[in-house]
């Protein structure tokens, strides 16, 4: 065991071949959720065997050889995170490296449904801020969306989270005729509470049985809309993440636009994401990937994991080119949303 020790080589920082330190990982901790958001999933999915997804102590034994190699903030997403059975106890694992301070920030995206019963918990282990994805504030509107979701659930989990002291950031997908009246209402709601808010376009990820061309909203559109009735000042504040910021005159609060087809992002990117059976894909709009899970459990050493990390990083593309193919409707790629964590 020593001896492994001693001919093990010294994880090294991950560096892409644009020069982009890989410091942020993305886990998408399980594919199914409690919602079938229409732009994310058809009604009728069909779900990974359950034997093809890694233990949480396999999860655990990932994120944190990417934290040694240079990861310094986590996000568990999904489907819905909160569904995964035990997943606190992979929360309460990967605390340590908070308290360690080798990871700077455990965070999750999540839709809220589950939040009431797990809110404290989450603060106790150290998770601070929260994305709540959020696509209205209208009861029936919201079961329309989310098919199966309950609009109240949600309110309340965000009452939870609050109440525990996360600080929360609501993400409303811009759906066309759908919620693009109530941008406004939804901005003084969220400002009112004290949290920020980001819309993102919707993306072409997956068959959802739903016309894409007839759910995309240019968020160019939106703001424009928005600008005629609040008074939007640019801010330089970046999350990490693609999101463009503007504070609002009005309300004091801050709306992120995340723009992935008008607007590329990529020149900055930092992250990488990984699938619940142990896939990573380097670009959400690629289909590239690596599989992780074989060298993950070839040996108990982390060697083979960690060399694997480093040629998938080699392959990490520049960028994505997203299209809303108008000739042919199809999504860009066939992997759903709720694969590799949004
Ligand atoms: N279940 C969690 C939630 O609802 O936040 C985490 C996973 S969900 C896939 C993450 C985010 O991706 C949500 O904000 C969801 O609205 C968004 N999303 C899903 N499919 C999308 C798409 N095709 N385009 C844009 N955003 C999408």
């Amino acid at each position: 065991m020593e001896f492994e020790r001693a001919a093990s080589v010294q994880p090294s920082p991950m560096i892409d071949p644009f020069g982009r330190a890989i410091s942020y990982l993305r886990v998408s901790v399980t594919d199914r959720c409690d919602f079938r958001c229409v732009y994310c999933m058809a009604e009728n999915m069909t779900f990974l065997p359950k034997a093809d997804l890694l233990t949480l102590e396999e999860l655990d034994r990932l994120c944190s050889a990417f934290i040694v190699k240079g990861v310094r903030k986590l996000r568990l997403t999904g489907g819905e995170p909160l569904v995964r059975r035990g997943i606190m106890t992979l929360f309460q694992s990967l605390a340590r490296h908070l308290a360690e301070g080798t990871l700077d920030e455990l965070t999750l995206t999540t839709n809220g449904s589950q939040l009431p019963k797990y809110a404290a918990e989450l603060a106790a282990h150290g998770v601070k801020r929260i994305n709540v994805s959020l696509d209205t504030l209208d009861a029936d509107k919201f079961r329309a969306i989310t098919r199966w979701g309950e609009l109240a659930k949600v309110l309340a989990g965000i009452d939870a989270a609050q109440d525990a002291g996360l600080r929360i950031k609501i993400n409303v997908v811009a759906l066309k005729g759908v919620n693009e009246d109530e941008f406004p209402s939804l901005i003084e709601w969220a400002h009112g509470r004290g949290m920020d808010l980001t819309v993102i376009e919707v993306m072409p990820l997956g068959d959802v049985g739903e016309q894409r061309l007839d759910q995309y909203l240019p968020l160019s559109m939106v703001r424009a809309r928005l600008a005629e009735r609040f008074t939007l000042d640019e801010i330089d504040d970046r999350t990490g993440g693609p999101a463009r910021y503007v504070r609002v005159g009005e309300t004091g609060g801050r709306l992120g636009f995340i723009t992935p087809l008008t607007h590329n992002f990529c020149e900055s990117c930092n992250r990488v994401r990984l699938t619940c059976t142990g896939t990573l894909y380097m670009c959400l709009g690629q289909e590239d990937a690596a599989d992780l899970r074989t060298p993950l459990r070839a040996s108990e050493g982390n060697d083979l994991v960690y060399a694997a990390i480093d040629e998938a990083i080699t392959r990490k593309p520049k960028g994505h080119d997203f299209v809303i193919d108008r000739r042919h409707k199809r999504p860009a790629l066939a992997r759903h949303m709720s694969v590799t964590g949004g």
